[in-house]
């Protein structure tokens, strides 16, 4: 028999396909060729039938695609250890919005270039930012230099203020000074960042995220909606966040947010609700009615302190088939990689257990869904992009291995990714960054967060006495 060639041929893995019978060849191969999978088998099967100019031994060790992080306010990873846990900076001269306000572009590429390669050690090929940048230019290059996928929406899509009195920390002079509450700037600038996918090889593409929280008229919500569908993108918008907003909105509108939402057709299967923590029994039905998906954000829902205020939804949902994924929101005391674990004991905690599995589904497949690129990512099948993570044989985490789903979900975290591939390419080996100096970059974001606390006069006292020698 003849053989196939493919330019890459990962085998001897424990390799997750995520599709649709949940596979998992052991031992198992991918071959790829180009930015796509071309075969993904049985390691010995795909050994005989392919010819491969480079192949990669995993050793033994998992092998899954990319996780995709579905809401992750990119650049406010480098405000951890200034801005904690949640709005709780009452000591600071400025708040969090202030914060968000007074970044350069210079800091924005720093702070992407930092948490890209998290992403990346983390076992994460791509992530959905909520539009919070002012230069998505800056951040765009820094996620092509570090070799990840991201989605972009345009800056701050909000044309109302009242509701920022239910959470005050999200607002002040100097952000909305930057991200005018101005209903003519939205509507010019909703497609601002659709061009990029006129590139169908581009790694950072273009949605709609429109802020919400009752931020929104219903003029910005239609013409949003109309947008995102003529140009078949999601849409995606922040609701249900916390118990007092909810509250305020259906103060100042005499309904609920999302049965509002549902009313002016702004909810369908292509729109994303980024939260829902806090939905009453009317907007838990618009959900299911709509169709529409959910964005899981357990640490920051943890950081909020409501677990008593508020009644979990999200193990139901899912088992009614809603489809739910998951995301870090801003990783202020995280990092991505444990995402999947917060979730599970949130659930634990209400008694509502979520499996290791569902957790996989909503940080792979589900993630794709809402970045819509289900067709594209998400799972290691022929035909799909080649974003692939390949884990170390040598992470104790992974052992013993009689349980691979509970390992790959719960455990394994920064320091178990041995080699990634996006689009094909191999971004990070042998646990390093191929495309970046790590060090360099960690150096220059510490520098960064340092100088633009002294514009903002906060003071970085540590807990602890430093003692420089
Ligand atoms: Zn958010």
């Amino acid at each position: 028999m003849n053989k196939s060639t493919c330019d890459i041929l990962i085998h001897n893995a424990q390799l997750f396909t995520m599709d649709p019978d949940r596979k998992i060849y052991s031992p198992g191969a991918v071959a790829i060729t180009g930015s796509r999978i071309v075969a993904v088998g049985p390691d010995a099967e795909l050994r005989e039938r392919f010819d491969a100019s480079k192949t990669i031994d995993a050793a033994g060790a998992i092998v899954h695609p990319g996780f995709i992080d579905a809401h992750n306010h990119i650049v406010h990873t480098s405000c951890r250890g200034i801005f904690g846990g949640g709005h709780d900076a009452e000591s600071l001269p400025v708040n969090f919005a202030d914060w968000k306000a007074s970044v350069t572009d210079a800091d924005e590429a720093a702070a992407t270039t930092m948490a890209g390669i998290e992403m990346l050690r983390n076992g994460f090929t791509m992530f959905i930012e909520p539009g919070s940048l002012f230069s998505t230019e800056a951040a765009a290059e820094a996620v092509e230099r570090v070799g990840l996928r991201a989605l972009f929406s345009p800056l701050y899509l909000w044309d109302r203020g009242e509701s920022f009195e239910a959470i005050p920390t999200l607002a002040s002079p100097s952000l909305m000074a930057r991200a005018t509450i101005d209903h003519d700037r939205c509507i010019k600038e909703l497609d601002a960042e659709l061009h990029r996918n006129k590139n169908t090889d581009a790694l950072v593409r273009g949605y709609i995220f429109v802020y919400g929280e009752g931020t929104a008229s219903p003029e910005l919500l239609r013409t949003a909606h109309a947008c995102a569908r003529e140009n078949n993108v999601p849409l995606h918008i922040h609701a249900g966040y916390l118990p007092e907003g909810a509250d305020l909105y259906r103060t100042l509108t005499g309904r609920s947010h999302l049965v509002h939402l549902q009313e002016l057709g702004f909810l369908d299967e292509n729109t994303v609700v980024v939260h829902a923590n806090a939905l009453d029994a009317d907007e838990e039905a618009a959900v299911h009615e709509t169709g529409c998906k959910i964005v899981w954000c357990p640490i920051a829902f943890f950081s909020l302190g409501i677990t008593f205020d508020i009644t979990f939804k999200m193990a139901e949902r899912y088992r009614r088939g809603v489809c739910v994924s998951l995301g870090t929101d801003g990783a202020r005391d995280c990092t991505p990689g444990e995402t999947m674990l917060t979730a599970h004991q949130v659930a634990q905690s209400y008694g509502d257990p979520v499996s290791p599995g569902t957790l996989l589904e909503m940080q792979t497949l589900n993630a794709a869904a809402a970045a819509g690129l289900q067709a594209e990512l998400g799972s290691l099948e022929p035909g799909k992009r080649a974003d692939v993570v390949v884990r170390s044989a040598r992470s104790s985490e992974a052992y013993p291995d009689n349980n691979l789903v509970h390992a790959l979900a719960l455990r394994l975290r920064a320091g178990s990714v041995d080699t990634v591939l996006v689009n094909g390419e191999v971004v990070f080996s042998g646990g390093r960054s191929t495309r970046v100096d790590e060090l360099e970059a960690y150096q220059t974001v510490s520098k960064s967060v340092n100088e633009r606390a002294e514009r903002l006069g906060i003071e970085l006292n540590p807990e602890w006495q430093i003692v420089n020698g």
